[in-house]
């Protein structure tokens, strides 16, 4: 059984479908992709920021080409112009000169252009120096978790959408208590995003999701030319958000932002929404106050305040960018929160966190690039699942099902 129909448990379920295996997703809402995989920048990231190594690295990388041949070979719409970095002072030039160590290392396309080439590339952008990723690329992420659920289906696999797990107890089989009713199965994944911590209980003890709200302006349809593709700003490599940017999505829209301001609620998108029990989580967790410690991240909160009140605060860190957009250029848009796991030492942990018992696989901190890394990193839990099943005695094939029923 799979927990979650955003982009990791489509994908997990995508692979175990075409392998042959039983699967059953179950869903809360009634649609899937209603969390981070259909709140987010829609952005094919090429993988030129993430350190070699990291499991986010290992998966963006061969993600990024392998989602850009999926929409091809699936029509799923995709634009690909490239990402540019831009460099606005002598401390952002040395990071862009560290992205471009770390491209290299990742064996991704990066090339660190000039002054003059920034406006070859973004004719609006300005910067001292910048970097172009050329694989960067604006797709649906919507369509693409209905295709991926679309496919699985067709391979057999069952949809169960309104039905929250509750509960998942391991013995020997998992019994997983839903808002439907009790259910038996041979293995359990949990790609519950922003609630997986609470779905993986006593194994995840030593970690919490923290939600950080990602809010979007947009570029009124008539100030839409000043991006065609991509650009970012040299990020803060202290803190796993890359910072606004102003992108062009796949549907002509132009996103500016997003923020990165703590949310009170792990689905919460407005500011005033507040969740009791997600925020007394978020208030209760040691590592939380150990963040707050720190004074980068108190003054990170202080301007992600501003950002999230005022779209004039979001457009003056946007026309560090392009100097030419105006605030009245800006309209608000949508919201989509981070699940970003804080370790009770009170780090922001920059990476993939696999979880995993004899007959249960959790899936903690998939934050961005997580719809870049998800087909590759579907295929690793597809097969994380499948060992488990094959060491059960759970019928691994549909057609053993099928011969045992006889
Ligand atoms: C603002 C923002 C911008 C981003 N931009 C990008 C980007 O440009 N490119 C990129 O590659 N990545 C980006 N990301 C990251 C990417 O969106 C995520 O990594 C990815 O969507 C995570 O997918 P998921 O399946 O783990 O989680 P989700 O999409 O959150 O899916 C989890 C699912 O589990 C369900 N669920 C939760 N609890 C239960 C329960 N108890 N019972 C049943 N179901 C449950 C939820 O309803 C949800 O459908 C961005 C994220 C954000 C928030």
């Amino acid at each position: 059984m799979v927990i979650g129909a955003g982009a990791i448990g489509a994908s997990a379920a995508f692979h175990l479908a075409r392998r042959g295996a039983r699967v059953m997703v179950v869903e809360k809402e009634r649609e899937p992709a209603q969390h981070q995989s259909g709140r987010n920048s829609g952005v094919i990231h090429a993988g030129y920021n993430l350190k070699p190594g990291s499991l986010k690295a290992r998966y963006c990388v061969e993600g990024s080409r392998q989602l850009r041949a999926y929409c091809r070979d699936y029509g799923i719409a995709i634009h690909e112009g490239g990402i540019l970095i831009v460099a606005r002072t002598d401390a952002e030039r040395v990071t862009l000169t560290e992205l471009h160590r770390r491209a290299q290392g990742n064996g991704v396309q990066a090339r660190l252009v000039s002054e003059d080439e920034i406006r070859g590339i973004e004719p609006h952008a300005r910067g001292i120096a910048g970097l172009h990723a050329p694989e960067g690329a604006s797709f649906d992420p919507t369509a693409y978790v209905r295709s991926l659920l679309a496919e699985a289906a067709k391979n057999g696999a069952e949809i169960r959408y309104a039905t929250a797990v509750r509960q998942v107890r391991e013995g020997v089989a998992v019994q997983v208590e839903t808002s439907a009713g009790t259910l038996s199965t041979g293995v359990v994944l949990n790609c519950a995003g922003l609630y997986a911590d609470r779905i993986a209980g006593p194994v995840a003890r030593d970690l919490c999701i923290i939600p950080f709200r990602g809010y979007y302006a947009e570029l009124r349809p008539e100030r839409r030319a000043l991006v065609r593709s991509h650009v970012y700003g040299s990020p803060d490599l202290t803190f796993p958000f890359l910072g606004v940017h102003v992108s062009r999505r796949v549907d002509g829209r132009v996103f500016v932002g997003p923020g990165a301001m703590l949310a009170f609620g792990r689905e919460a998108y407005r500011f005033a929404q507040v969740n009791v029990r997600d925020l007394a989580s978020t208030l209760v967790w040691p590592g939380f106050y150990r963040l707050l410690h720190g004074s980068q991240f108190r003054s990170l909160i202080v301007r992600e305040v501003q950002k999230s009140l005022s779209l004039s605060a979001l457009s003056r860190e946007a026309q560090l960018l392009i100097p030419e957009l105006r605030p009245s250029d800006l309209v608000p848009s949508v919201a989509g929160n981070r699940a970003q796991v804080v370790s009770r030492d009170g780090h922001l942990v920059d990476d993939i966190v696999v979880r995993e018992t004899p007959a249960t696989v959790h899936v903690l901190n998939a934050v961005s690039p997580g719809l870049t890394c998800s087909l590759p990193f579907g295929q690793y839990l597809a097969d994380l699942c499948q060992s488990r099943l094959s060491s059960s005695n759970v019928p691994l094939r549909r057609e053993e099902t099928e011969v045992n029923r006889g």
